[in-house]
């Protein structure tokens, strides 16, 4: 009735239409108060009910220990790998698990800060699968093992975490955060930008143990940089992204309403089997990545030559399919498919990509 389409963009990417009219009816006047969320002191009664209320409920989907703090940072993902490298790093030392474009920049970002080591890569293999990670050379002063635990341009994705050694573990779920239950106290630090599967752009989620919050920084170190400033302040030390953490919000009382992350797995499966079964029986399409990895989230796949890649976007956004065209750094074609687009977009899609291959083929 919206005349959307559907919109298989990585990021920003297609929100809950149910949360989205939420937002319209809360736009002019949100519950009384008089004005938008937008419009709000980040310092009023109101919005500080709007933040708890999205923190409790993180907390609730996410079963979120009281030894975890939430944070609610701006500087998207992208800040983070900064951050954890100039927060975390005790002895200076950190090892790296390279598994795509993304792992690589935060790694690339931390050698900025101290003995910063790569571990174990796919990078041979173009990044098409996951390697081994039960026995890996961490180092004994490491202060953490870091990866990128869903990896959004490649569409990689790891069965098992890392054995750490009993070193910190730090993970980036951008792409896959809320999207399968999730053990918090597997890791030091569970961190993603929000507009992935969660909310609008320019803000991150930071889960951190609270024992890793340091005090003891380089003081040169920017305020805004301490985790220590963002946990000692409530994530107000400076005017938050309001707007951001109230759609957020949203999204997490939607996923509560809908049977929270045991249920998001459970529909991301499904979703997920439709357009890799399709892949893995057609002769013109096939994904990129090696099975057992498989992303549920985003799922590369190409054709024999990038002139028909190029045909085949151009077909679909006419028929209504958008944002199909794969990373440049990869080529090729990408469906993102999180927590909010729906199985019949998926279904739609794949048998949109028949039609092709049937007049094609
Ligand atoms: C998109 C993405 C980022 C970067 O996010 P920004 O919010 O644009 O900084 C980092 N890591 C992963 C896995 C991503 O998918």
């Amino acid at each position: 009735m919206y005349d959307r389409t559907y919109n298989f963009s990585a990021g920003p990417a297609t929100m809950p239409v149910e949360v989205l009219e939420e937002i319209r009816d809360e736009m002019l006047n949100y519950r009384g108060s008089g004005m938008c969320v937008m419009e709000m002191s980040h310092r009023s009664k109101v919005f500080q009910e709007i933040y708890d209320n999205a923190e409790a409920d993180l907390r609730k989907l996410m079963n979120i220990p009281d030894n975890y703090k939430v944070l609610f940072i701006q500087g998207g993902a992208t800040l983070q790998f900064s951050m954890i490298p100039m927060n975390l790093m005790k002895n200076g030392v950190a090892d790296y698990i390279v598994t795509g474009s993304w792992s690589k920049k935060a790694f690339t970002e931390a050698k900025k800060f101290g003995d910063v080591k790569c571990i174990a890569t796919s990078e041979d293999r173009n990044y098409s699968y996951i390697p081994d990670v039960t026995d890996l050379p961490i180092r004994d002063n490491a202060d953490y093992v870091y990866i990128c635990e869903n990896e959004t341009i490649h569409g990689t994705t790891y069965q098992t975490l890392p054995n750490t050694k009993g070193k910190i573990l730090v993970s980036d779920q951008s792409s896959m955060f809320l999207s399968k239950p999730c053990n918090v106290s597997d890791y030091g630090v569970i961190y993603g930008g929000v507009q992935k599967n969660i909310g609008p752009a320019g803000m991150a989620v930071v889960i951190i143990r609270e024992d890793l919050i340091r005090e003891d920084l380089d003081p040169k170190t920017p305020v805004y940089l301490r985790y220590d400033t963002h946990a000692g302040a409530g994530s107000m030390y400076n005017t938050p992204n309001c707007w951001a953490i109230y759609v957020c919000g949203k999204v997490f009382k939607y996923l509560l309403d809908r049977g929270g992350l045991e249920a998001m797995n459970q529909r991301n499966v499904e979703k997920a089997k439709v357009l890799y079964d399709f892949l893995d029986s057609s002769k013109m399409f096939k994904g990129t990545v090696d099975k057992e990895v498989r992303s549920l989230m985003n799922v590369p796949f190409v054709t024999e030559s990038k002139d028909l890649d190029a045909e085949v976007v151009a077909y679909t956004k006419k028929a209504g399919f958008d944002n199909l065209k794969g990373h440049k750094s990869v080529g090729g074609l990408r469906a993102s498919i999180y927590n909010a687009m729906p199985k019949e977009g998926v279904v739609a899609l794949v048998e949109c990509l028949k039609k092709f291959e049937a007049e094609r083929g």
